[in-house]
Parts: C-alpha cells; sequence; structure tokens
C-alpha cells in the first residue's frame, strides 16, 4: 500500500515560476512515489477573497490545465475541487464543535494576514476558521503526510491537533498526519523579493516570450556594476539566483564572467530569459492540447470527484457513527 499525501492551491489568479519550482515540482515528484489527492482549494479562496468570485471560475480550470501541462496525471492521482465534495463541509463543521477559539486565535498566519490583508475585511469567521476546514481536507482523506514549508508547520500541528481531540472524545479513528518538509527553491521575483502575485513582480508561465525577456530585463542585479566591465556580484544578484535554476550548469563559468568583469548584466539576462523561455516550452504545447480538448476539463474534475468522494464518504459514514450522529 502507497502511503497518502494530500496537498492543494487556492485558485487566486495564474501561476508562475515561483509555485512551478515551488510546491507544483514537489507534486510531480510526489506523484510518482505516493497515493497523491491533489485539490483545488476554492473554498479556502473564498476565505480571503468572498466579496469579489466573478474570477474564481476561470481561475479554478486554468489551474486544472496548468497542473494537466506540467505533468500531473490524473490517472496516478486523484485531482479534484474542493467544493465537488460537500462530505468535506461536514466534516468541518463537526471538527469545529471541538476546537476551541484559542487555538485558531494564536495561528501566526491568522494574525500576520490580518496586517497584511488590511484593504480586505478578513476578520469573518470563515478566515479564522480556514484551519479547521484546513483539518478536513487532510482528515477525510486520512493523508499520511502533507508536503509543508517550514512556515507552516504550526497548521499542520494544529490539524494534529484537532484529530487528537476528536479520537479523544469518540475514540481513536482520524490518522494524525505527519510534515513532509518541502525542498521548494526560493525563486525572486523581479525586485528581488519572493516571487508573488500580490507585490506583482512574477513572471507568469502563460507571459509570452516578449513579456518575459521584458521582465528578465527588468531585474535587480548588482547595483555597483554600471558598466559591463565593472565586477559584479553574483551572491547579491537575482539574475544569478535564477541561473542556479535554469543555467545549473553554467552557474561556475557565469559566476567567473561576472567576477571578472568579462560578462555584461545585459548580455547575461538576455541568456537567461532563452533559457526560461525554452524551459516553457512542452508545457506550452501540452497546454495548447489540452485547451483544444474542451471535455477534458470537466472530465477530469468529475473523475477526480468521484474518487475522492469515494474515500471520504467512507470517513464521515465513521464519523457520524463515532458522534451518534448517524
Ligand atoms: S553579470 Fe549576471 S550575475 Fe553578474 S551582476 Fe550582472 S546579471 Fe548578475
Amino acid at each position: 500500500m502507497k502511503k497518502r499525501v494530500l496537498t492543494g492551491y487556492r485558485p487566486t489568479g495564474k501561476l508562475h515560476l515561483g509555485h512551478l519550482h515551488g510546491n507544483l515540482h514537489t507534486m510531480l515528484e510526489l506523484q510518482e512515489e505516493f497515493e497523491c489527492f491533489f485539490f483545488i482549494a476554492d473554498w479556502h479562496a473564498l476565505t480571503t477573497d468572498y466579496a469579489d468570485t466573478k474570477n474564481l471560475k476561470d481561475f479554478t480550470k486554468e489551474m486544472v490545465i496548468d497542473w494537466l501541462a506540467i505533468g500531473l496525471d490524473p490517472k496516478k492521482s486523484v485531482i479534484y475541487r474542493q467544493s465537488d465534495v460537500p462530505e468535506i463541509a461536514e466534516l468541518a463543521l463537526y471538527l469545529s464543535m471541538l476546537t476551541p477559539i484559542a487555538w485558531l486565535e494564536r495561528n501566526p498566519t491568522y494574525k500576520e494576514q490580518l496586517k497584511e490583508l488590511k484593504k480586505k475585511e478578513i476578520a469573518t469567521h470563515g478566515f479564522i476558521g480556514y484551519p479547521v476546514l484546513q483539518a478536513a481536507d487532510i482528515l477525510s482523506v486520512h493523508a499520511d503526510f502533507v508536503p509543508v514549508g517550514e512556515d507552516q508547520l504550526p497548521h499542520l500541528e494544529l490539524t494534529r491537533e484537532i484529530a487528537r481531540r476528536f479520537n479523544h472524545f469518540y475514540g481513536d479513528y482520524l490518522k494524525e498526519p505527519s510534515a513532509k518538509l518541502s525542498r521548494a527553491k526560493r525563486v525572486p521575483g523581479m525586485d528581488g523579493r519572493k516571487m508573488s502575485k500580490s507585490y506583482s513582480n512574477a513572471i507568469y508561465l502563460d507571459d509570452d516570450d516578449a513579456t518575459i525577456e521584458k521582465k528578465v530585463m527588468k531585474m535587480i542585479t548588482d547595483e555597483k556594476k554600471i558598466r559591463i566591465d565593472d565586477p559584479g556580484r553574483p551572491e547579491i544578484c537575482n539574475v544569478f539566483e535564477l541561473h542556479r535554476i535554469y543555467s545549473p550548469d553554467k552557474v561556475e563559468e557565469i559566476e567567473k564572467r561576472c567576477r571578472s568583469g568579462e560578462l555584461g548584466c545585459v548580455e547575461d539576462k538576455k541568456e537567461l530569459a532563452k533559457k526560461i523561455i525554452a524551459s516553457l516550452a512542452t508545457f506550452r504545447k501540452r497546454k495548447e492540447e489540452i485547451t483544444s480538448d474542451p471535455s477534458l476539463y470537466d472530465d477530469v474534475l468529475t473523475d477526480g470527484a468521484v474518487k475522492a468522494r469515494k474515500v471520504i464518504t467512507e470517513t464521515l459514514q465513521t464519523v457520524r457513527k463515532k458522534m451518534n450522529i448517524d
């Protein structure tokens, strides 16, 4: 029996290189080794974007198509949309009954997001309660592992605590998931901060060649390297950081030529842009093929919902029985 892994993505916008070298590559590796449940977390998208849902369906569709184009395989993994499985919401309701509010209030992301997303009114029941929904996502499929970054460990611990509390009241049943620490690479955006839609510094998988080149040319490098023959400091250069991902066999050479002043930033950026564009060729071709088959998207989600519901309905039946509401 393969161990089970669950991970999901909020459909809140287009995917960029940060996503690709972060979770998406991890998901590709995971699907070869584990029984994977990959879900589009559209209910989670509502926790911050409940007031404007006009793009939700489009973002969901595009995310599924991008996943398939990247190589996630519905024959190997269960790919589903959260809202197609209402049993998850039912489990979240039961778990919310036994989750102390203090556990949710101490969630560091909750406090951080309240500060960061000041323009949105997110002091809502749905937002403070999203870790309970997350717990329902994970516990409903009895996931053995959840891929997380170090910063998400407190969330997973909360899921484990909720599972323990349920098991304490109603008898051992829910499985405490373990963390699978992600080896995701840090991808700098054009301004050097972590690539993110909210910083407007991202290169998107859908950007055309000219846009990619333009964005790379705008990247911040070593501000002290003004003329071509000024020696540069690759260790503080964002272009160099991306070369580590896109030109692993050339990193030493680039470093040497940059330090000696033999390599200019314009030439180097053009080279990087070419590498990024070339790396997206297969993705673009697959995306075109997938988009040209209008029924594929519906088929993948319909099939995924059936498979996910089979597992999750069984979980719910046992949960109801244990709580004497069957
Ligand atoms: S030559 Fe390349 S690595 Fe060196 S500072 Fe310029 S962009 Fe960065």
